[in-house]
């Protein structure tokens, strides 16, 4: 069945050129790469597919127009945010039907991703007009510190497919909060989320220049001499660790200020007092949030021995129950992943550790026919040598694994070099409050699934990034701090 009238009007109404100095061009030599629906591998549309020499274009509109937009009043820019956040809200419907084309998961969870994305621009309206500074007397006396804040400079935001339109707002919300210029570089997997959204921020009122957005199918070309250039002053990265580590290389050169939300491995641990309903819906909250493809997805399931067969029981059942199909389609639970190279490496990694002697609870089949669908699966007697233990799963597959003591438990949760984010299900206050100190992520859900909030700080420790977006410092990443020593006597 081919696309409904409706999904073909969603997706001609977004524009597929690059933005840049307030305008909207073609690439350079007009080449174009296709987008397309993960459920069915069908071409939804071109877009414009930027060229080195575009990107500098896109830098250079960015460089122009920083410092008359750092002059534009915080209020004003708080106005354009919260004009943008109601435009995402009442175009709604369209912008959800139209994520759902291009990245696969169910229009509920696209809904919940705007309303998500949109709450990041309310926020970061309201930090807009607090940038605050101190005035304070030196401690020797005599002279004083006046302390102001200043927007970084322009600013390079790159953003991965899984969340394609809230990983871009928990950046564009606090640049233009702080009166940031910025080139954004989409995913290209999900690049129609991210036009549509500069698109309503024109819209909204943003200058020329201030919001540019270059699409591309070569990510390293076209941004490693941006950031090589000494134009920009911050590069804003979400995605693997993988690619953060090279980036944090180039940006040594120019010593750039950097935020890197990177990968994670979240451990999600269910002790013996833990109530045993609360933890199940916990443990499928964090496992199939956006169908496990989430940096925050419960990767590794610890569960007190005592209670595996039981919980492995019912989670298995939850599982089983998950309608898979077509996002669009009303009832559907759980999309494609991305890719076919998602679907291998589900597959591979599911292999791999039934090879090691896993069982299989519910799932694991990989499904013939069009799309690049994976089955919710549940594993038990996941070992620590599997290498689904090791790396991002990135898919509806939740391993679990017994545990006997907190203390081998919370060592286990720890091995591992990423530290994003940790689950930790128990009725026992002194436990938790000891545990969650111990656990080496920068975010713990206490008795709950899902830590992502707009006014919370996400962020990681170890190699799953540095800084925090969102919360009261989402913005400092965005902002200087300028120090002028005054002498007061004559
Ligand atoms: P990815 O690292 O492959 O790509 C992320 C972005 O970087 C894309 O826009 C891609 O085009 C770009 N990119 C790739 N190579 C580049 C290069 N050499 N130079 C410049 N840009 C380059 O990640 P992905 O597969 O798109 O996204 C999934 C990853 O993102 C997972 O590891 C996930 O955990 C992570 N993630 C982290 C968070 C967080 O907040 N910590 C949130 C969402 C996703």
């Amino acid at each position: 069945m081919g696309p409904s009238a409706l999904e073909e009007k969603v997706v001609a109404a977004v524009p597929t050129q690059l933005h840049i100095g307030g305008r909207w061009v073609d690439a350079e030599g007009g080449a174009t790469f296709d987008v397309l629906d993960p459920a069915t591998g069908d071409v939804l549309c071109a877009v414009a597919d930027a060229t080195p020499s575009d990107g500098m274009k896109a830098l250079d509109a960015a460089v122009a127009a920083q410092s008359s937009f750092a002059a534009v009043p915080p209020q004003r820019r708080a106005d354009i945010l919260t004009r943008a956040f109601e435009l995402l809200h009442e175009r709604i419907d369209d912008l959800a039907l139209l994520m759902t084309l291009e990245m696969g998961k169910p229009l509920a969870d696209s809904r919940g991703e705007i309303a998500y994305a949109a709450e990041f621009l309310r926020h970061f309206a309201g930090e807009a007009t607090r940038i605050s500074g101190g005035y304070q007397t030196a401690p020797a006396g005599g002279a004083r510190f006046l302390i102001a804040r200043q927007p970084v400079g322009p600013s390079l935001l790159i953003t991965p497919w899984n969340f394609p339109m809230a990983m871009g707002t928990r950046k564009i919300g606090p640049a233009i909060a702080a009166g940031c210029t910025s080139v954004i570089k989409p995913a290209h997997q999900t690049p129609l989320s991210m036009l549509a959204l500069v698109e309503i921020l024109h819209e909204a009122g943003v200058p020329d220049g201030v919001v540019n957005i270059v699409p591309t199918t070569a990510p390293g070309p076209v941004m490693e001499p941006l950031i090589r250039s000494g134009k920009a002053r911050k590069l804003s990265f979400t995605g693997s660790t993988q690619v953060g580590r090279i980036l944090l290389e180039q940006c040594a050169e120019k010593v750039l200020r950097t935020s890197m939300e990177l990968g994670g491995n979240a451990p999600l641990i269910v002790f013996e007092d833990a109530d045993l309903d609360e933890a199940v819906a916990g443990a499928m909250a964090a496992k199939m949030r956006n169908m496990g493809e989430a940096c925050t997805a419960a990767n590794r399931i610890y569960v007190h021995e005592s209670l595996i067969d039981e919980f492995g029981r019912r989670m298995a059942e939850r599982m089983a129950g998950l309608v898979v199909g077509h996002g669009t389609e009303d009832g559907v639970d759980v999309g494609p992943l991305i890719d076919d190279a998602a679907q291998d490496k589900v597959s591979e990694l599911v292999a791999d550790a039934v090879s090691r002697g896993a069982r299989v609870l519910t799932g694991g089949e990989r499904p013939d026919g069009a799309g690049f669908f994976y089955p919710p699966t549940v594993l038990t007697g996941v070992g620590a040598d599997a290498r689904m233990a090791h790396g991002e799963i990135f898919g509806p597959v939740a391993p679990l694994t017994p545990f006997a003591s907190e203390d081998e438990v919370v060592a286990a949760a720890n091995a591992t070099e990423y530290g994003l984010v940790s689950y930790v299900f128990t009725n026992d206050l002194r436990r938790a409050l000891r545990v969650a100190e111990t656990l080496e992520s920068g975010m713990v859900g206490l008795n709950q699934g899902v830590v992502s909030n707009p006014a919370a700080p996400f962020g990681g420790v170890k190699e799953s990034g540095l800084g925090r977006e969102g919360g009261s410092v989402g913005i400092d990443e965005f902002l200087e701090t300028k120090y002028v020593g005054i002498a007061l006597a004559h």
